[in-house]
C-alpha cells in the first residue's frame, strides 16, 4: 500500500519503520531534516511538504504533538487536504483535543475524505514492539478499513465510537493515570515514612484494594520495580511534560461540557509544580519527589 506518514518523532519513527517492516512504500514529512534522514535510509520516500506526501498514496497518518500542530498539517495551503485525493482516508494518532479532532474530520470529510482519529497508548516501547494500543473514533466503516493496517503497529485495536471519541478515551485513561500516580506516590512515602519497608509496603497494596497499574507496574518509589522508571532515576518512560499536556487537554474539554473535573485539575496543579522545579524531562512517576521526606 502507498502510505504518506507525517511526523517522525520518538513515537512517529518506529510506527514508520514498523510500515515499512510490513512491506509498505512510504512517503514521509517531517520539518527536522535528520528525522526524515533517517527513514530514507530505510527505504522510504522523502516529500517537501504534508500536500507533497498526501498527494498519491492510498492512506495518510500523522503522528504530531499537539492541536496547532495538526490542525497546520491538515489545513493549511501547503497541508494534507490540499493535496490528497477524494476518498483517500486520513488518520491522526496525535494526541489532541476531542474539539480539534472533531473539527479536523469535517473540514477533510466536507473534501471527501473519511478520517479517524487514533491516538495510541503503549510509550515509545510500544511502537518500537508494534504492540500499540490505538483508540479509534470514526465510523464503523472507517474503522474495519483501517484496522489491517494499525494492526501492524499495534496489538489491541478499539473502536471507541464516531470522530473525537479515541481521543475522548485517550484524555480520560490518562487523567486517570495522572491521578492515580499520585495516590500512589502519597501512599508509598507515608508508608515509608512511617517506618515500612517500601518493597513490602509495595506488596501488599498488589495484593489488596489499592491495586492498581501505578502500583504494581510502574511503582514510583524507587527499587520496588526493577525496570521501572523510578529504579533509573526517572529516566526515559513517560514525560512529566506529556503528562502535563494530556492532564490539560483532559480539564479544558471538562471545560466545554461544563464537567467538574476537581482531582484532574489538582493532579494538573502538581504535575505543573513538578516541571517548574525541573522534572519535565523525567518521567511522570517523578512526582513522588515532590512529596518525598529529604531527611
Ligand atoms: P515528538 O515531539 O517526538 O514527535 C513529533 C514529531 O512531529 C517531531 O519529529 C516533529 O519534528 C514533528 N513535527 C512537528 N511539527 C510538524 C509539522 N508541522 N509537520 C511535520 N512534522 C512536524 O512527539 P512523540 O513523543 O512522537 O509524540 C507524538 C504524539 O503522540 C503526541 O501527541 C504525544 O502526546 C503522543 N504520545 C506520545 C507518547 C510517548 O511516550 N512519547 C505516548 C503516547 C502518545
Amino acid at each position: 500500500m502507498n502510505i504518506a506518514f507525517i511526523g517522525l518523532g520518538n513515537m512517529g519513527a518506529p510506527m514508520a519503520h514498523n510500515l515499512l517492516k510490513a512491506g509498505h512504500r512510504l512517503v514521509v514529512f517531517d520539518v527536522v531534516q535528520t528525522h526524515v534522514d533517517a527513514l530514507t535510509s530505510h527505504g522510504a520516500i522523502a516529500a517537501t511538504s504534508p500536500k507533497a506526501a498526501a498527494a498519491a498514496t492510498e492512506l495518510v497518518i500523522t503522528m504530531l504533538p499537539s492541536s496547532p500542530h495538526v490542525r497546520e498539517v491538515y489545513l493549511s495551503d501547503d497541508g494534507v487536504l490540499a493535496g490528497v485525493a477524494p476518498g483517500v482516508t486520513l488518520v491522526d494518532s496525535s494526541t489532541i483535543d476531542p474539539h480539534t479532532a472533531r473539527e479536523v474530520a469535517v473540514a477533510a470529510h466536507k473534501k471527501g475524505n473519511p478520517m479517524a482519529d487514533a491516538p495510541v497508548s503503549g510509550g515509545t516501547g510500544g511502537a518500537q514492539a508494534g504492540t500499540l494500543t490505538f483508540m479509534v473514533g470514526a465510523t464503523v466503516e472507517i474503522f474495519d478499513s483501517i484496522k489491517p493496517v494499525l494492526a501492524q503497529m499495534g496489538k489491541n485495536i478499539v473502536h471507541c465510537g464516531a470522530a473525537g471519541n479515541g481521543q475522548v478515551a485517550k484524555i480520560c485513561n490518562n487523567l486517570l493515570l495522572g491521578i492515580s500516580m499520585l495516590g500512589v506516590a502519597e501512599a508509598m512515602n507515608l508508608g515509608v515514612a512511617l517506618g515500612m519497608e517500601a518493597r513490602v509496603l509495595a506488596g501488599v497494596i498488589n495484593t489488596s484494594s489499592g491495586r492498581c497499574w501505578s502500583s504494581d507496574t510502574y511503582n514510583p518509589y524507587p527499587g520496588v520495580i526493577e525496570n521501572a522508571p523510578a529504579s533509573r532515576d526517572y529516566s526515559g518512560g513517560f514525560g512529566t511534560d506529556l503528562m502535563l499536556k494530556d492532564l490539560g487537554l483532559a480539564t479544558e474539554a471538562a471545560k466545554q461540557v461544563k464537567q467538574t473535573v476537581v482531582l484532574g485539575a489538582l493532579a494538573q496543579q502538581l504535575y505543573q509544580m513538578s516541571s517548574a522545579q525541573g522534572a519535565g524531562l523525567k518521567d511522570f512517576s517523578s512526582i513522588i519527589n515532590l512529596f518525598r521526606k529529604t531527611s
